[in-house]
């Protein structure tokens, strides 16, 4: 199994990669078949049944409407933030949806996409089914429970998808068979481990960086790893930029929360204008507003760069815009520190989960923090047994953080815990650089204990909005 570091970088809508832009993958994917196979014409109407953490939490999560999007053959990474909207209302409105962007048929955005929260699909607790009818009557007898799945006549085809974290999607037979969803691509520094990274690193005499290039190079040239990484940088600059100039004071949504960023670099610009930086601390104001700005953009669904979740995606920005703002950055220093972050994430992925519904928050913010600890460790001139102990740092005090999310919104706990988190990977970078690179915990023993602790932790703490802060505060939620 191969993963690319651009598939870890992805571009998308806020505010979750696996609740938004993994079930909008899984509908356009869906809808594409039909037209692919040539069947898509027979369609009157379609069924989406969100299971699991999808179910519970869909509706704060804006996955429901991401199902329409991707119905109607909309890609994350195409789409305008201020398109999403459009289309979902149209929809709502007009109670038509054109699927694939080309074939209309009969839609209630309140029937025909259905959230069941008690319930997973066997594979993951994101599951979705999505089914096309050729047939009035078999759509309006379609069931929606984890045992309904409909074959037959009426039933042009039916799928179950899973959206496994960071936006990736499989489906149920590559859940049962992976190698065959992810085919292997010769690598010259093939690495499963980190232990295995730090041996390749040890006999070709590259960095982590190196060797993940010229992994990268088996999948794409030079130029292609380079420019999309730089789209990525580029991307995330505008999320910041974007998170410090809206003019709404609150983020969408029943808890009414403030956005903190426009008013944070306010200040921050204004002590700067009088002189005022002698604070020890400064560069950590700093950090605190890239970090926050990226995830209220995140929380009101624009345009975001998941790394590796959306969730989490404010901590690798805001540790490299530390970089840049307070050390020597430059275009070589951006690719550094992606490539090095993303051989750290594909061990996330490949060995445990990036998932907070698999393995609550501390798959997401914690393997964020660790990749980001990792990567400014790389950039700052640390050696790779020092990047791997930076990451190993950047997870460890991440360990156990459970998902419970308020109102089922990507807001709180989340907001503050990505800044909370790029300070932490700050610190981890700095801690492990004081070293030598030896250290007692290997960062496959932290992965493994991240892993072991995500299997026994509840479900209720797991991206399900029923236990922690999700229970224990107290929201006025209108009835739908
Ligand atoms: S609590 Fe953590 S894992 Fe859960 S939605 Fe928020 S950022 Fe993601």
């Amino acid at each position: 199994m191969t993963l690319s570091v651009l598939d870890l970088f992805s571009i998308g809508l806020g505010p979750s990669s696996s609740h938004t832009v993994g079930p909008m993958r899984a509908a356009r994917l869906f809808s594409r078949s039909l037209a692919e196979s040539g069947r898509l014409g027979e369609v009157v109407g379609i069924k989406a049944v969100l299971f699991g953490s999808l179910g519970a939490t869909g509706r704060g999560h804006g996955s429901d409407d991401a199902v329409i999007l991707g119905l109607a053959g909309l890609d994350p990474e195409t789409i305008g933030a201020d398109e999403a909207p459009v289309v979902v209302a149209e929809a709502a409105d007009s109670g038509r949806l054109r699927l694939d962007g080309t074939h209309e048929v009969a839609f209630s955005a309140q029937d025909d996409v259905v959230l069941n929260g008690w319930e997973s699909l066997p594979g993951h607790p994101n599951g979705m089914r999505l089914t096309a009818y050729s047939t009035e009557e078999a759509a309006a007898a379609a069931g929606t429970g984890v045992e309904d799945r409909a074959e037959g006549a009426g039933v042009v085809s039916t799928q179950e998808y899973y959206s496994v974290g960071g936006g990736f999607v499989v489906t149920a037979e590559d859940m049962t068979n992976p190698a065959d969803a992810e085919p292997d691509v010769p690598e010259p520094y093939p690495f499963v481990s980190g232990d295995e990274l730090l041996q390749r690193c040890r006999e070709s005499g590259l960095s982590i960086a190196q060797v993940m290039h010229a992994n990268e190079l088996t999948r794409h040239t030079a130029e292609e790893i380079r420019s999309s990484l730089l789209q990525v940088w580029a991307v995330m600059q505008e999320c910041v930029e974007n998170g410090c100039t809206r003019t709404e004071e609150v983020l969408p949504g029943v808890l009414l929360a403030k956005r903190r960023a426009p008013g944070l670099r306010r200040r921050l610009r204004e002590q700067e204008a009088k002189g005022d930086t002698k604070d020890a601390l400064w560069a950590m104001e700093w950090v605190n507003l890239f970090a926050l700005a990226v995830n209220e953009e995140n929380a009101s669904g624009g345009r975001v760069v998941t790394a590796p979740t959306n969730g989490a995606a404010g901590i690798i920005p805001a540790v490299l815009h530390y970089f840049d703002m307070f050390r020597e950055c430059n275009d070589d220093k951006v690719e550094e520190f992606l490539l090095t972050a993303g051989a750290i994430g594909t061990l996330f992925k490949r060995n445990a989960s990036i998932s907070g519904a698999e393995v609550g928050c501390q798959g997401e913010v914690g393997s964020a923090c660790s990749m980001a600890a990792g990567a400014l460790c790389a950039v700052l001139g640390g050696t790779p047994e020092q990047v791997e102990n930076a990451a190993e740092i950047g997870l460890e005090h991440n360990l156990g953080l459970t998902c419970d999310p308020i109102a089922g919104l990507v807001q709180i706990p989340c907001i503050e815990r990505n800044a909370i988190g790029s300070v932490k990977a700050i610190n981890a970078a700095r801690l492990s650089l004081a070293g030598d690179g030896t250290h007692r915990v290997s960062l496959d023993e932290c992965i493994t204990t991240m892993r072991d602790t995500g299997r026994d932790m509840m479900s209720k703490y797991k991206e399900t909005s029923r236990g922690g802060l999700a229970v224990n505060v107290a929201v006025n939620i209108p009835e739908c």
